[in-house]
């Protein structure tokens, strides 16, 4: 119980407050539509062993982290530095940290929510196979899932790695060296490029966590989309895996993705709210 608690404070969202809003249904179709999705989900939760959960920017904006690719989103006030630029100019390596120095601080500050919180409490109930993520902020891991289990396609932002020797350090460190006026830090070691452990547009995907992401979503019996509209690649194909392999699938998204017609349940609505109800559901059997 303590645990449901925390988790109707935690980020500052009053879950309790939605909550009551869409058990209400009241009359309104949406509501009464997403009070059955969430019903089904939750019964879904309870016949399922091995449960993969993609999340999208959809779980981290409830953290107050903004969608990247949304009006008034990072890459409308910073024109994106490409891959192949990175590696070639100086001047947008300049630009890519200038970034990076004014971000940095609202992602590190950010705190996990009540999305991140019911995904955590899937581990603890022995159900959780992984949580893939299209999200770079660690907020999955910061929640209290084990590291193991969250696969991250597009890196982290909290790493920093040389280009050259894979050395690794911590991003917090660099900020200090960022804000005395280093435009472009360097390598300690070699002297080499060092670039935050996030995919940039241009650049590869990581190849093993990719693998790793489809081996896991074609063994799993219940594959939960969570706040990712599934348009980029690999997020487009992954639920189709699950799917084709005999899962079940339930969607939790604010709007329409070409997998909807394929889900078990389609719950219209934040992630925090949908799964807080849908764990306090499944646990209650
Ligand atoms: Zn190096």
């Amino acid at each position: 119980m303590v645990q449901w608690e925390i988790m109707a404070t935690a980020g500052g969202v009053d879950v309790r407050a939605r909550m009551a809003s869409i058990c209400s249904g009241g009359g309104n179709a949406v509501e009464e539509r997403n009070e059955r999705a969430i019903r089904r989900a939750a019964e879904l939760v309870g016949e399922s062993s091995t449960i993969v959960v993609f999340t999208g920017a959809g779980v981290s904006t409830e953290s107050g982290i903004p969608d990247f690719r949304s009006p008034g989103g990072i890459w409308s006030k910073y024109q994106p530095v490409e891959f192949g630029e990175f590696l070639a100019k100086r001047e947008a390596r300049e630009r890519y940290w200038i970034r990076s120095r004014e971000t940095y601080p609202s992602l590190a500050e950010a705190q996990p929510n009540p999305a991140h919180l019911a995904i955590v409490e899937l581990e603890r109930m022995g159900k959780l196979d992984c949580v893939i993520t299209q999200n770079i902020d660690g907020l999955h891991q910061k929640a209290g899932n084990s590291p193991e289990k969250v696969i991250e396609l597009h890196g982290n932002t909290h790493w920093v790695e040389c280009l050259n020797c894979n050395h690794w350090s911590p991003r917090s460190k660099w900020q200090k060296v960022l804000e005395l006026g280093v435009a472009v830090p360097e390598c300690p070691d070699c002297g080499g490029m060092l670039k935050v452990h996030t995919v940039s547009f241009g650049q590869p995907m990581p190849e093993q966590q990719t693998r790793e992401a489809e081996r896991r979503s074609r063994r799993c019996d219940l594959f939960i989309v969570v706040g990712s509209s599934l348009v980029v690649y690999p997020a487009a194909q992954i639920p189709a895996l699950a799917v084709n392999s005999g899962a079940r699938l339930v969607m939790v998204n604010l709007t329409r993705t070409h997998m909807d017609d394929h889900a078990d349940a389609v719950i219209r609505e934040k992630a925090g709210p949908a799964l807080t109800l849908v764990l306090e559901q499944a646990r209650q059997g």
